[in-house]
């Protein structure tokens, strides 16, 4: 069987040691040494000053919100993972669609402008597989209009943008650490906090708002475990083989594929691509499904990341047309990529492609 993803695994041993020092010290939970110490690492990494790890990447993008007292108009995409549109339903906001751009799937900043009303407060864009959004461009309209800006950057760890990490940009980024990420803590997620200001405030909305006994603001249980922070530093240890691998395999895919349209990302300027997807877009509908099912009869199941475009979700108020991104979503297939793939599986899946007519 492949899937879209296999979840990576580090050493057990190496998990098995945090596992021991989790026993030593009897601290399982409350911001305890392993999160402090995976935070530290992310803060290196990305050379953002403020980050907080917490439980998972849909509530990070529900307390940037909070903090930042969005409950008006939000402009965003429809070309993301549902969570991305769940967080803001959730918050009571009222999400404004704005179409996406066909060479590079991200929020297309030419209509940006057009949806702002005197309701907009800000934009929750999504760097989707890990392909940076126009952020110089957001930046000025989001300056302009006195607007805020948070960034999913779930799909983009390990993305850099002139030579710095994608979580530098926006008033906060957001990540998701799900197991199905390319850097995971099982379940898990990452504030990265851009402006200092909402710092303090997202630390104590993550452990219900107080501090032992002194009551600050309402807050949530958003806190990630010690054990989760122990997948998460197993993990980082190997990132650069991660990344390193998941190019390869994108390589192979680059090199076997004669249909289908892929971006070329690693020729855009002033990106540095993390390879977190390998996004495929067919002819038709018809296509996707004829491919899907000659994939399946040798028990190989790449996945329809990400369809439906959001705009179309029945149970919305609004309908807000998009027809690029209807066009992709019904079009897109993301095929298998993980650690584990060989070559010889990227080449049986590339010959099936290519011949199912
Ligand atoms: C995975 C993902 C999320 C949700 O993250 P969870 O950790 O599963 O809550 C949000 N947005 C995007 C773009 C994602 O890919």
């Amino acid at each position: 069987m492949l899937f879209v993803t296999k979840t990576y695994l580090p050493s057990k041993e190496k998990f098995l040691k945090y596992v021991n020092e989790i026993w030593q010290s009897h601290i399982l939970t409350n911001n305890g040494s392993l999160v402090q110490a995976l935070e530290e690492k992310l803060k290196q990494y990305s050379n953002c000053s403020n980050v907080l790890a917490c439980a998972n990447g849909t509530i990070v993008i529900q307390m940037a919100l909070k903090a930042m007292n969005i409950t008006k108009e939000v402009i965003t995409t429809p070309f993301t993972y549902v969570a991305t549109l769940d967080a803001l339903l959730w918050e009571g906001c009222v999400p404004v669609f704005v179409d996406i751009n066909p060479d590079g799937f991200t929020i297309d900043v030419d209509k940006i402008e057009s949806a702002i009303t005197e309701n907009t407060e800000a934009i929750l864009a999504t760097h989707v597989y890990g392909y940076p959004c126009d952020v110089d461009r957001i930046e000025k309209i989001a300056a302009k209009y006195n607007l805020k800006v948070i960034y999913d950057a779930s799909n983009a760890f390990g993305t850099s943008y002139k030579g710095k990490s994608i979580f530098q940009f926006g008033d906060i980024s957001t990540c998701s650490f799900h197991a199905t990420k390319l850097f995971h803590t099982a379940e898990g997620g990452g504030l990265f906090i851009n402006k200092n200001e909402y710092y303090e405030q997202l630390c104590l909305y993550r452990s219900f708002g107080h501090i032992y006994d002194e009551y600050f603001s309402m807050g949530i249980n958003a806190k990630m475990s010690e054990l989760h922070a122990a997948m998460g530093l197993c993990v980082f240890e190997d990132l650069e083989k991660i990344l390193e691998k998941r190019k390869e395999v994108s390589l192979w895919y680059d090199h076997f594929l004669q249909r289908g349209v892929h971006l070329e990302v690693s020729k855009w300027d002033s990106v540095d691509y993390n390879f977190a997807y390998y996004p495929l877009v067919l002819e038709s509908q018809q296509k996707v499904f004829d491919t899907m099912k000659k994939l399946a009869e040798k028990n190989i199941f790449p996945r329809r990341y990400f369809y439906p475009s959001l705009n179309k979700l029945p149970f919305l108020r609004t309908f807000y047309p998009c027809p690029i991104s209807e066009s992709i979503a019904e079009r897109i297939l993301c095929l298998p990529l993980s650690n584990y793939i060989t070559q010889l599986e990227v080449e049986q899946i590339c010959d099936i492609i290519n011949r199912s007519k």
